[in-house]
């Protein structure tokens, strides 16, 4: 059963509704101990500004996370998801894992560099792409920056061979991250995204079941998380998260914060 769920945003990212104290009074009617508010971060070089927060929002941000756990009867801590593009390493410590600020970071890839292109993540045109696609969450886990690495195998979405070349992409995360010993997430909002087509058969764009059989076999754990962008889905899909984590009998990891 699940008790924590560290992947939650709200309005200030522009595709989210609520606030942390909405989610927090979500969470603790829903029965969690622990949440984590993880919004999309601000950038000091305003980069994709329509979907995060504005750099002069981030105090807001975390004075509304610390009241939310003052008032709502339940421990409320405070995150932020964080693109991986090196470009943005240096502002993620020096900036957000100040003291007082993040209490965790979560890497999250929407985007890939492929030959000084910016690709979307779930648009994987061949196994050349696959691998930059690799190799940037993997200098996510090796930065040792953060908590765990949000969705993964969010490449899924646009991508459904399970050939040697892909195997080897996926084999340098599982190492990676087993090497880090820090947890890849079971991402429940893509349960809720409308479903993909391959080969005439749908599934969700991710999480995708070989990568996470992968996981099982590297002893790899896993984090179970929402990745909610409503209050009322604070605990959505965590049930089929845990259910696919169960079945593949993958071990259970949780976020590592800051001076815990
Ligand atoms: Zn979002
Ligand atoms: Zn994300």
């Amino acid at each position: 059963m699940y008790r924590e769920n560290f992947h939650t945003h709200t309005y200030r990212c522009h595709h989210a509704m609520g606030d942390a104290a909405d989610y927090a009074g979500a969470a603790r009617e829903a029965g969690l101990t622990r949440l984590g508010i993880s919004d999309h971060t601000p950038l000091p070089d305003g980069w994709t500004p329509e979907i995060r927060m504005d750099m002069g929002e981030l105090q807001d941000y975390l004075q509304a996370i610390r009241q939310a756990g003052e008032t709502q009867g339940i421990l409320v801590i405070a995150g932020m998801e964080c693109d991986l593009n090196r470009r943005y390493f240096g502002f993620y410590e020096r900036e957000l894992l100040a003291p007082g600020r993040c209490r965790y970071l979560i890497g999250a890839l929407h985007y890939y560099t492929h030959k000084s292109e910016e690709i979307y993540a779930g648009l994987i045109p061949g196994a050349a792409y696959l691998a930059s696609y690799a190799k940037t969450i993997v200098s996510g886990i090796e930065s040792g920056l953060f908590a765990f690495i949000a969705h993964p195998d969010h490449f899924a979405a646009g991508w459904n061979r399970w050939d040697s070349e892909t195997k080897a992409c996926v084999r340098a995360i599982m190492e990676a991250a087993k090497g880090a010993g820090i947890p890849l997430e079971i991402n429940g909002n893509g349960f809720r995204k409308s479903p993909v087509n391959f080969d005439g058969k749908t599934r969700p764009p991710y999480p995708w079941t070989p990568f996470w059989e992968m996981a099982a076999e590297y002893g790899v754990s896993c984090i179970c998380n929402s990745d909610a962008h409503r209050p009322q889905d604070v605990t959505a899909s965590l049930d089929r998260c845990e259910k696919l984590a169960a079945g593949l009998g993958l071990k259970k990891g949780t976020a590592r914060l800051l001076d815990e």
